[in-house]
């Protein structure tokens, strides 16, 4: 039972944290955004809703700069002012928009949106613990290498968790009828943005695996339903 003690503790960490966290998101997105209502936009969305079989999607604008989509642990997407900014000025296409919201929609279904938040926490619990243990055995390296594996395996956690998104945005883009071109296309452009203008990295590239690798994965999922 004394052993456990620190496990529990660490897991009731977790856990509160989690609660907090999932409230000061929703807290934040309430008080700084709005329903996106765009006529282009929403031509896109409906086709997505019908293919989806639901009566619309619903998208909202988040009151930020950085260039961004999120979907939060309640389920509702979200694309910022500076992403839907880069839209009207013509640089980002409705399809190429339409594209980062399916990206969104994906980690929502597949549940990633509400695990991300448990990961983060989780990953608190695990490193404590790992700290406790790693910490005694092996003084000095061993908190060092509890670090290591936390954010090691959180890495790998979160790219499997893009490319899946990834893949569920190009089959609903592709049952849509807008395709899987405007997925990549808006890789490219992001990327283009990046080497361009030095600083100026969008934050929904920073979050996710390299471009390239990301197209490579599209390459591939498209061969295999041509084939198919
Ligand atoms: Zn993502």
């Amino acid at each position: 039972m004394f052993k456990l003690t620190p496990l529990l503790l660490a897991l009731l960490y977790g856990f509160v944290l989690y609660r907090f966290s999932a409230w000061r998101t929703a807290k934040e997105l309430d008080a700084r955004s709005t329903e996106l209502a765009d006529p282009r936009l929403k031509r896109l969305t409906d086709k997505m809703a019908s293919a989806l079989d639901l009566e619309r999607i619903r998208v909202n604008i988040y009151e930020i700069d950085p260039v961004n989509g999120l979907a939060a642990p309640d389920g509702r997407i979200f694309i910022t002012r500076g992403f839907f900014r880069k839209y009207q000025q013509g640089e980002v296409s409705a399809e190429e928009l339409a594209s980062v919201i399916a990206h969104e929609l994906g980690h929502v279904a597949l549940g990633h949106s509400r695990r991300r938040m448990i990961d983060f926490s989780g990953q608190n619990a695990i490193r404590l613990l790992l700290v406790g243990i790693l910490g005694r055995l092996l003084p000095g390296i061993g908190i060092w290498i509890a670090n290591a594996v936390t954010s090691l395996l959180a890495a790998k956690l979160s790219r499997q968790d893009e490319y899946e998104a990834d893949a569920y945005a190009a089959a609903l883009l592709a049952k849509a009828g807008i395709g899987i071109a405007p997925q990549k296309s808006l890789f490219r452009k992001l990327e283009a943005l990046t080497q361009s203008r030095a600083g100026a990295v969008p934050a929904w590239l920073m979050s996710h695996p390299k471009t390239d690798e990301r197209i490579a994965a599209l390459d591939a999922l498209e061969a295999r339903w041509g084939t198919s």
